[in-house]
C-alpha cells in the first residue's frame, strides 16, 4: 500500500468549507483497489488565529510541513488582516520557502458549463505562472513614512536561472499536449530590462524544443486574445503578476472562479507541492454551503497526478465531468446545487 501524507490548511472564508469537500473525495480516490491511502494532518494556520497568536506560520511550520507529499491549501485573506499580510503571512512563504517555482494553472470549460464567451467551448489553455520571482519577489521597501517626500519600490526581480528554469518547464510541459504550442507573454516593450531577458532566454531555451511551436504576445494584447481568439492558445506562460491576472480571467471565461486549479510545483521534489483553488476566500458566501467545490476538486486532480496516481487522477476527473454535464451545479454556475449536493454527486460518480 502506498501511503501519502497531506497537509491540510483549509486557511480563511470558504477555504475550510472546500477542503473538508476536497479531503472526502482524495478519501474516496483512494482505497484497498487503487493501492494507496491518504492521510489528512490538518493545520490551523488562518487569519483567526493570527489575530490571537501572532504569527500565521510558527516557527517550526515549515520543517513539519517538509516531510509530507503534498500541502491542500484552502485561501487566505480576511476583512479584519490587510490583504498584504495574509498574503505574505501565509502562502507566499510556503510557496516560496518550497521553491514551489512552477504554478500550473489549466483552464477548460468543463461539460455542461456555459462560458460567457460564445466561443468559450474552445477554451482549453494551461497558463504557468512563474512564482518565485518577478513582481513577487518582495524586493522593495518604504522610506520617510507619512511625510511628503514618502517614497516606496516594489523591484520585480528576474534572474537568468529563474528565468530559465521557468520557460523550461514550460516547454515540457507543452510538449505533453496534443497541440505542443507555447505562447511567451511579455511586457518587453516596456519593462526593458527584466522583460527583456525574459524574452531572450525563452528564445535560447526554444531552440531545444523544436517539436514545440511557440508565438509571443504582450499581455495586454493576450487579454483580447484570450478573449476574442482563445482558439489559437494552447500553453502560456507569463510572469508570477502576469499569469496571475491572466489566470483569473481564465477562470471567469471558463464559467467561475469556483472551477479554477492551481497546482504550486516544486517539480524537483526537494519540497513538497502545494495544491490549491485559485479562487479567495469569497466573504460574500462563506456559511452558505454554497461554495462551488469544483475548484477545489480539480485541484486534488493535480495533487494525484503529481502523486503519480494517474489513474485515480483520470478517474476523479470523469466524475467532475459526468456531475457538471448532468446539470448537478452551484449557483456561482447557475444551478442551485450546494457544496454538499455537488460533493455527494461525485462521490457518486467516483462509487465502483
Ligand atoms: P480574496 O481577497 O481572498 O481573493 P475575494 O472574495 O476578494 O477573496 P474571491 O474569493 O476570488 O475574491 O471571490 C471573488 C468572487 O467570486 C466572489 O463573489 C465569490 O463569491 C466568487 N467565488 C469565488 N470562489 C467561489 C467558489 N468556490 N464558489 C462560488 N463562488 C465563488
Amino acid at each position: 500500500m502506498r501511503d501519502y501524507r497531506i497537509a491540510a490548511i483549509p486557511g480563511d472564508g470558504i477555504g475550510p468549507e472546500v477542503i473538508a469537500a476536497g479531503v472526502e473525495i482524495l478519501h474516496a480516490c483512494a482505497g484497498a483497489d487503487t493501492g494507496f491511502r491518504i492521510l489528512v494532518e490538518a493545520f490551523d494556520w488562518n487569519s483567526a488565529n493570527y489575530l490571537r497568536r501572532g504569527h500565521y506560520i510558527p516557527d517550526d511550520g515549515l520543517a513539519r510541513l517538509k516531510s509530507f507529499d503534498a500541502i491542500f491549501f484552502g485561501a487566505v485573506g480576511s476583512l479584519e488582516v490587510a490583504d498584504h499580510v495574509s498574503l505574505w503571512g501565509l502562502r507566499l512563504p510556503i510557496a516560496q520557502g518550497f521553491d514551489q517555482y512552477a504554478n500550473v494553472r489549466p483552464a477548460r470549460v468543463l461539460p455542461g458549463v456555459t462560458s460567457p464567451l460564445s466561443g468559450g467551448q474552445a477554451i482549453d489553455w494551461v497558463i504557468i505562472r512563474e512564482n518565485s520571482e518577478g513582481e513577487y519577489a518582495g524586493h522593495g521597501g518604504r522610506a520617510h513614512r507619512g511625510l511628503p517626500i514618502e517614497v516606496a519600490t516594489e523591484t520585480a526581480i528576474f534572474t537568468r536561472a529563474g528565468v530559465e528554469r521557468i520557460h523550461r518547464f514550460a516547454f515540457e510541459f507543452a510538449r505533453k499536449r496534443p497541440r505542443k504550442h507555447l505562447t511567451l507573454v511579455t511586457k518587453s516593450n516596456a519593462q526593458r530590462f527584466g522583460l527583456v531577458l525574459w524574452d531572450e532566454v525563452f528564445h535560447q531555451v526554444a531552440a531545444d524544443y523544436p517539436d514545440v511551436s511557440t508565438d509571443r504576445e504582450l499581455v495586454d494584447a493576450a487579454t483580447t486574445r484570450m478573449v476574442l481568439k482563445p482558439d489559437t492558445l494552447d500553453v502560456m506562460v507569463a510572469t508570477n503578476l502576469h499569469a496571475d491576472i491572466l489566470s483569473e480571467l481564465a477562470a471567469a471565461l471558463s464559467g467561475s472562479l469556483g472551477i479554477g486549479a492551481t497546482a504550486n510545483l516544486n517539480p524537483e521534489r526537494t519540497f513538497p507541492s502545494m495544491f490549491e483553488p485559485i479562487h479567495g476566500s469569497a466573504f460574500d458566501i462563506v456559511g452558505k454551503g454554497i461554495a462551488n467545490p469544483i475548484a477545489t476538486f480539480w485541484t486534488a486532480c493535480l495533487m494525484l497526478e503529481h502523486l503519480g496516481e494517474d489513474g485515480a487522477a483520470r478517474r476523479l476527473m470523469r466524475a467532475i465531468e459526468a456531475v457538471t454535464g448532468a446539470g448537478i451545479r452551484t449557483p456561482d454556475l447557475g444551478g442551485q446545487a450546494s457544496t454538499r449536493g455537488v460533493t455527494d454527486a461525485v462521490l457518486e460518480a467516483l462509487a465502483p
